[in-house]
């Protein structure tokens, strides 16, 4: 058991001529306030990850900034959710008696540092995988305009319900001070804003912006005020899109179980076939406003009625792994070979010729697994095929895998239309649009795609040259 004693928050927006450390201190220096604690009290820190500082040593760096000497600290960093983790590794911790106060703390100045928004977008793009993603010019608003895509057509809603979501997060944003955006804003808004990564627009991205914050997390009560961690979970499923077993469902859900097992108590099950509010056509969020009006997002009847289904058929899963679909695993041979764009070699020949066009047709290392076809690999031993490449097979360790070139055909699973590119290279391309593909070999895959793309349709894959890279590019069958 652990208490989260201080709690430091600096105003969202423009912090002009601060520094990251500038930021982690005010909001260290606003945490122990509110905690009642002092500096000599301060025997653990930890610190989030800043982009605008990166560092090996981060949290030292910190400590020695700040005037601390605590007898452990480290950075961490797991993106979005690192504050959450950061308050986790803290409770356990001081619930374990190693540390009697633990200062969590990040910052940044994204928004005022060096090359402002354009930088920071191009920054987080690249956490994408180096060879089979970024180099398709994916930005953080396009992995989610694939989520909201897919998203979209498994509960069929229309852009108009997804704008709901963002009026109210804006309208709850908007009460507290520090919002970096106070004036409330409309359906019309949101679907009038300029385009990101469609369905995404600007008001359905978060804002850049500097900001700091901090928590203070004891082993007892310090102050009138305190929060009591009785337990934290984590989930990690995948990192990359490519690799995520489901577009719809991930880790929060078990995440969520996790902590409630660890505080020790028992999910009270809601049963949605009796829920008023489902029956009035509510069912997949509702919240409360700050007016005190119950406010909801997916409002219409039969979503309500198709997200019942789902939860139906979910909710005997919830306490266990979701058992993965069977793919299909048609283990095609190699086709014939592509020619990358102005490669002087011919498709035919010896291998000797056949290793040198493929060395010939290398731009860039991300290439070289694809310059010639889709590549994948496929396990000898459970038969999983799959699309990073790696020297053994992730679902069974083994090492007799082998190389294939994919056929090309697949169906769409997700797409996205990027208007707002992350590098000016890139910005040359846009508006361009990306896929994920299910291919037919059994593995999903993101690509480029022809204008027009629809889940579920049929396409067809080759390597065309964009931006100076071999990429892959489907169109429809
Ligand atoms: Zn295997």
């Amino acid at each position: 058991m652990s208490w989260i004693t201080g709690v430091g928050l600096l105003p969202y927006g423009r912090h002009e001529a601060k520094s990251t450390l500038d930021l982690m201190s005010a909001a260290a220096t606003l945490a122990m306030a509110d905690a009642g604690v002092a500096r000599g009290d301060i025997d653990g820190v930890l610190t989030g990850y800043a982009t605008t500082m990166p560092h090996i040593m981060l949290a030292t760096v910190f400590c020695e900034h700040f005037g601390l000497q605590p007898v452990y600290a480290h950075g961490l960093q797991v993106g979005g959710a690192t504050g959450f983790a950061m308050v986790m590794l803290a409770h356990e911790l001081v619930a374990a008696g190693r540390l009697r106060n633990v200062l969590v703390v990040a910052g940044e100045n994204r928004m005022s540092a060096p090359g402002g928004r354009d930088k920071i977008v191009e920054t987080l793009a690249q956490v994408g995988h180096p060879v089979h993603e970024v180099p398709l010019g994916p930005t953080i608003p396009a992995y989610y305009g694939l989520v909201a895509n897919r998203y979209m057509h498994e509960y069929k809603i229309s852009a108009r319900d997804l704008a709901e979501f963002a009026v109210l997060m804006r309208a709850n944003a908007a009460t507290h001070p520090g919002a970096q955006f106070k004036e409330a804003i409309t359906v019309d808004d949101v679907l009038g804003s300029k385009p990101i990564a469609q369905p995404l627009r600007l008001l359905d991205c978060c804002a850049t912006a500097d900001g700091g914050a901090a928590f203070v997390i004891s082993r007892e009560r310090t102050g009138a005020a305190g929060v009591r961690i009785i337990g934290a979970g984590q989930a990690h499923t995948h990192q990359h899109i490519s690799e995520a077993p489901s577009l719809t469902e991930f880790g929060a859900r078990l995440s969520m179980d996790r902590a409630i097992e660890a505080a020790g108590r028992k999910r009270q099950l809601h049963d949605h076939t009796r829920d008023p509010a489902r029956r009035t056509g509510l069912g997949a969020a509702r919240t409360v406003g700050p007016d005190g009006a119950r406010r909801t997002f997916l409002p219409r009847r039969r979503q309500a009625a198709q997200y019942a289904r789902r939860t139906a058929q979910l909710w005997p899963l919830r306490c266990r792994r979701r058992p993965r679909p069977p793919r299909r695993n048609t283990l095609a041979d190699d086709g014939p070979r592509r020619l990358a764009p102005g490669c002087r070699y011919g498709p035919r020949g010896a291998a000797r010729r056949r290793r040198r066009h493929v060395l010939a047709c290398q731009p860039d290392p991300g290439a070289a697994v694809m310059s010639d076809g889709i590549r994948y690999q496929r396990c000898g031993g459970c038969g999983h095929t799959w699309y990073f490449v790696r020297s053994f097979c992730p679902r069974c360790g083994a090492t007799a895998v082998s190389k294939h070139t994919a056929s090309g055909r697949g169906v769409v699973h997700a797409v996205t239309i990027v208007d707002r590119a992350p590098t000016a290279e890139m910005k040359a391309l846009a508006p361009y649009t990306l896929v994920m593909v299910d291919a037919e070999e059994g593995f999903r895959l993101m690509a480029h795609g022809a204008p027009g793309l629809a889940i579920d349709d049929p396409v067809q894959g080759s390597i065309v040259e964009r931006a100076g890279r071999a990429i892959p590019l489907f169109r429809r069958v």
